[in-house]
């Protein structure tokens, strides 16, 4: 039997009829791009988060890079930005023009540290992006202490954390900007490519909705040097069907999280995720560390059970970053984690007999 990591298809199978009917009305209605149907979309993620203002925008990485446009940040400034994230989270600032500026994390939460992070402020630093991995908020309070005295600015990359709640609040809400993804396999996944940028700054929202399209108010009139980011009618229309389900898929989420955390305890020398107080995560993903992760997938492997490594090459170490000129052992406890983690399967659709069988294909290969 296998057990696949994420099965997408079973997202869509649930909501066939509702989400068959969205993709009728965006085709009938001969509108595409930019209508009633991301309007709406906007409107009601942006009540859902708890923020003023949300932007559909073209994808997650867009969400972060225009958000960084639309604060000015360009050539020169620096950028926080976690040593421990995928790569999108440091290519938003690169983008821009500006320079990221990597911060180890927790050891025990994997999110950024906030007392490493103060102290690589510079005269140069305008903003910190915070990523809430896998679905766990970041300590928002003590980052957005620590920024508010140095007078830089807290972006949330929520990416992974559509719904998980820090201290009661809602992600999106707790920063001065959000970006998130809606990537298939997010918690909130589109059937393509979708973002959104979230905020409770008029003059910041303005200019991302302009720098989507183009830096256009009107048509055909350009007031910024714009792109083309914008969320279409067909992907905003079948958002609106996942959204009104995301709080019941985050809670089998959350079920699925329990019976692992309860039933993997004391196996030796496996890491189990750490919950902080404050947090109430969505478990994007589940993730564990062990020593010989390797030896250990390849056991899951090939009993069938699919698992992922989130990540195996922190960014510093990409070839992409080589003009940054970091070795390895620069953030070496970064390093260590993309040694360490191995994620397995989680989701919505997976069964409380499927959890159990990589339960006890985790306790025949430690024990
Ligand atoms: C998925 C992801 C992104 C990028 O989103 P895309 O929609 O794929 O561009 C950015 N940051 C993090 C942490 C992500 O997981």
């Amino acid at each position: 039997m296998k057990i696949p990591f994420l099965n997408l298809q079973a997202s869509y199978i649930e909501l066939k009829n509702e989400l068959n009917d969205a993709y009728q009305r965006v085709m009938e209605s001969g509108w595409y791009i930019l209508g009633q149907e991301v309007e709406s979309f906007e409107a009601e993620f942006a009540a859902y988060c708890g923020a003023k203002h949300c932007i559909g925008v073209g994808n997650g990485l867009e969400a972060l890079h225009l958000i960084l446009r639309a604060m000015d940040i360009g050539p020169g400034d620096e950028v926080i930005v976690p040593a421990n994230t995928y790569i999108a989270t440091w290519l938003a600032v690169s983008y821009a023009g500006a320079t990221p500026v990597a911060v180890e994390p927790d050891e025990r939460t994997y999110n950024i540290d906030p007392l490493k992070m103060e102290a690589v402020i510079t005269r140069k630093t305008k903003a910190v992006i915070a990523v809430h991995l896998y679905g766990q908020p970041a300590d928002m309070d003590s980052i957005n202490e620590v920024a508010g005295s140095a007078g830089i600015k807290v972006i949330e990359d929520a990416a992974q954390a559509q719904g998980a709640a820090y201290k009661g609040k809602r992600v999106g809400s707790l920063g001065y900007a959000a970006g998130f993804s809606f990537y298939p396999g997010k918690n909130l996944g589109a059937f393509g490519d979708a973002g959104a940028v979230l905020t409770d700054d008029d003059e910041l929202a303005r200019r991302v909705s302009l720098l989507r399209n183009y830096g256009s108010p009107v048509k055909y009139y350009n007031e910024l040097k714009g792109f083309n980011s914008r969320l279409d009618e067909l992907q905003a229309a079948l958002l609106r069907v996942k959204l009104s389900k995301l709080d019941q898929w985050n809670e089998r989420r959350k079920q699925v999280a329990k019976q692992y955390l309860e039933s993997l305890t004391e196996l030796e020398d496996l890491v189990l995720p750490f919950v902080p107080e404050y947090a109430d995560p969505i478990w994007h993903l589940f993730v564990i560390s062990y020593g010989n992760r390797d030896r250990l997938q390849k056991h899951l492997t090939d009993q069938g059970i699919g698992t992922l490594i989130h990540y195996p090459v922190p960014p510093h170490l990409q070839e992409a970053y080589l003009e940054l000129g970091y070795r390895a052992g620069a953030f070496p406890l970064s390093e260590k984690i993309a040694r360490r983690v191995l994620s397995i399967p989680m989701g919505p659709h997976l069964s409380e007999d499927e959890a159990n069988q990589v339960i006890e294909q985790l306790h025949s290969f430690i024990r």
